[in-house]
């Protein structure tokens, strides 16, 4: 297979052709690292790499759960060839503990988790840890704002069916994933998914999931292992993705 035009250029990952195919792309991530909205910018050594083989194992993980996604082949080091998608403008963000945008919006401390207590005459015997799960729309100029199933709806972001498929696809993915990272004595904070559509218009999980698009915390020391070390400055988050990497390498996760 060989290497075509550049699709798509995008903050840390980047799209191109395949010489003669339709149906599938090259998927190339970067060194770069941004945050708020490409405000702060740098570049981290082997960053691509690592995320690179960070996601091509998770999604082999989740492909063994029966979930479907773009992941076809390794390409390069910091590339894998997907399937060719219909993406869809919305940002799924699953929560198990409260953290970010969630904490500042609802003036939440940072590390509660999120359980959900039944009303009842005894609240305490029906507490349940069900996963907040968000939408926003994809849209760098207007800093990716959070929506709800009837801006979804009203806005032909995505269909009821699609919305309801998006919603169960990304509550199984969250069970899946904290088991993979408990494996590896990681508490899964929250995360982004991505997903978008094939010719048969199944919905496939599309984009990445990496340490750049989730909260990773030690079980044991809380420490994060993930982005918010560049976001705040305080760790490196260059040594971080090594260390995820290595663990996930050296553990028994299939
Ligand atoms: P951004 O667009 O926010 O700068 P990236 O740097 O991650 O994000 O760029 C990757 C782009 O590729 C994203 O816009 C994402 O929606 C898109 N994408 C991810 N998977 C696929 C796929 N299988 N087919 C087509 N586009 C994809
Ligand atoms: N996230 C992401 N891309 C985005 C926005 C969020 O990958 O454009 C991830 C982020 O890394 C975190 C989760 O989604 O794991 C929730 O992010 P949050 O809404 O808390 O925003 P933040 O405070 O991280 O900007």
């Amino acid at each position: 297979m060989t290497k075509g035009e550049l699709i798509y250029n995008g903050k840390s990952k980047s799209i191109y052709k395949i010489e003669g195919e339709q149906h599938h792309v090259i998927q190339t991530f970067k060194d770069d690292v941004t945050a708020f909205n490409g405000e702060k910018h740098e570049e981290i050594p082997n960053k691509g790499y690592f995320c690179n083989q960070i996601s091509a194992s998770i999604f082999r993980y989740l492909e063994a759960k029966g979930i479907k996604t773009h992941f076809v082949l390794p390409y390069s080091g910091y590339e894998m060839i997907v399937k060719k998608l219909e993406m869809i403008p919305i940002e799924v963000v699953v929560r198990n503990v409260a953290a970010g945008s969630l904490t500042r919006r609802l003036g939440l401390e940072r590390g509660k988790k999120i359980v959900f207590v039944a009303t009842g005459s005894d609240p305490n015997t029906h507490i349940q840890e069900v996963p907040i799960v968000e939408y926003y729309y994809k849209n760098d100029e207007l800093g990716d704002p959070l929506i709800n199933d009837n801006h979804i709806l009203t806005f032909g972001l995505a269909d009821q069916s699609t919305l309801y498929s998006i919603n169960h696809l990304a509550r199984h993915i969250n069970t899946f994933l904290k088991e993979y990272f408990k494996n590896i004595n990681l508490i899964l904070v929250d995360f982004k998914l991505e997903f978008g559509k094939d010719k048969k218009s199944d919905i496939i999980l599309a984009d990445d999931i990496n340490p750049e698009g989730c909260r990773l915390w030690d079980m044991d020391t809380n420490v994060s292992y993930d982005k918010d070390l560049f976001r705040t400055g305080d760790g490196d988050f260059g040594l971080a993705l090594e260390e995820v990497y290595k663990k996930i390498n050296f553990s028994s996760i299939p």
